[in-house]
C-alpha cells in the first residue's frame, strides 16, 4: 500500500507513521528526516538545504521529488511505503502521480493554535528520531530519550517565528492538496486534534487495516 501523509506541521504525521511502520512494516519516508540527515552529515545536499529548513521554507520541487524517487527504489519499498511530508505542493503531487500513483492520501486536519502548542513543546531524539512533548508525551527521564538515553533537542524550525512561517507556507502551498486528492478520489480525512490512540485507530479503520 502506497500512502501519503499530509497536513500542517506538528499534526502527528511522523508519530503515526512510525507506529504504522512498527506494526505493519511499511517504511516511513520522511523528506524532512532525509534532509535533516543530510544536514547532519554535511553532504552537498545538506549544505544546499540547511538555510531553507531553518527558515521553514520549502526545498525546490525537483530536488525533493528526485530524493523521494531515489529512496523509493530501495528494496524495502517494494510492498509500499508511507510518504510522510511529501508531497507538499501541487507540482510534487502531480509529478508523483505520474511516477508512482499512490493508493490513499491521509489528510491530518488540525487547527493552527493546536499546532503552535504542540510544536513549541516538541523534543526529538537526535539518534533514533523518537518524538516527545514536554507536556503531553514526556520522556521517563527529563530531557533524555527512553530508547537510548540521548539528550533530546529542539528542532531549529520549532522556534516560534519558524513555526509561523511553516504554517503560512502550509496554508499557501500544501493545503491545495486537499482539493487535488479529493478530485482524484484518494483523500482520507482524519481529525488530528484527537489523542494519538484515537487518530491511530481512525486511520486503521478507514484504511481497513486489521
Ligand atoms: P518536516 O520534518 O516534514 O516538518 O520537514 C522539515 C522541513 O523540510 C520543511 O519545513 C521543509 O523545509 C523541508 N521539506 C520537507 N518535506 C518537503 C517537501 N515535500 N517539499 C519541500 N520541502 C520539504
Amino acid at each position: 500500500m502506497k500512502l501519503v501523509f499530509f497536513g500542517a506541521p506538528g499534526a502527528g504525521k511522523g508519530t503515526i507513521s512510525k507506529k504504522l511502520n512498527e506494526e505493519y512494516g511499511l517504511p516511513q519516508i520522511s523528506t524532512g528526516d532525509l534532509f535533516r540527515e543530510n544536514i547532519k552529515n554535511r553532504t552537498e545536499l545538506g549544505l544546499k538545504v540547511s538555510s531553507i529548513l531553518e527558515k521553514g521554507e520549502l526545498v525546490p520541487d525537483q530536488l525533493t521529488i528526485s530524493i523521494v524517487e531515489m529512496r523509493t527504489k530501495n528494496n524495502d519499498c517494494k510492498n509500499g511505503y508511507i510518504l510522510d511530508g511529501f508531497p507538499r505542493t501541487i507540482i510534487q503531487a502531480e509529478n508523483w502521480e505520474k511516477i508512482s500513483p499512490i493508493d490513499k492520501a491521509i489528510y491530518f486536519d488540525i487547527t493552527d493554535k493546536e499546532v503552535m502548542d504542540r510544536l513549541s513543546g516538541r523534543r526529538v531524539c537526535p539518534k533514533c528520531g523518537q518524538i516527545y512533548h514536554i507536556l503531553f508525551n514526556k520522556p521517563k527521564k527529563d530531557g533524555k530519550c527512553d530508547n537510548d538515553d540521548e539528550t533530546l533537542y529542539i528542532r531549529p524550525d520549532d522556534k516560534e517565528e519558524a513555526i509561523n512561517n511553516r504554517l503560512n507556507v502550509y496554508h499557501k502551498q500544501t493545503e491545495p492538496l486537499i482539493e487535488y486528492y479529493t478530485n482524484i478520489n484518494k483523500i482520507v480525512k482524519i481529525n488530528a486534534v484527537n489523542s494519538f490512540e484515537d487518530v491511530y485507530s481512525e486511520i486503521k479503520s478507514k484504511l481497513k487495516l486489521k
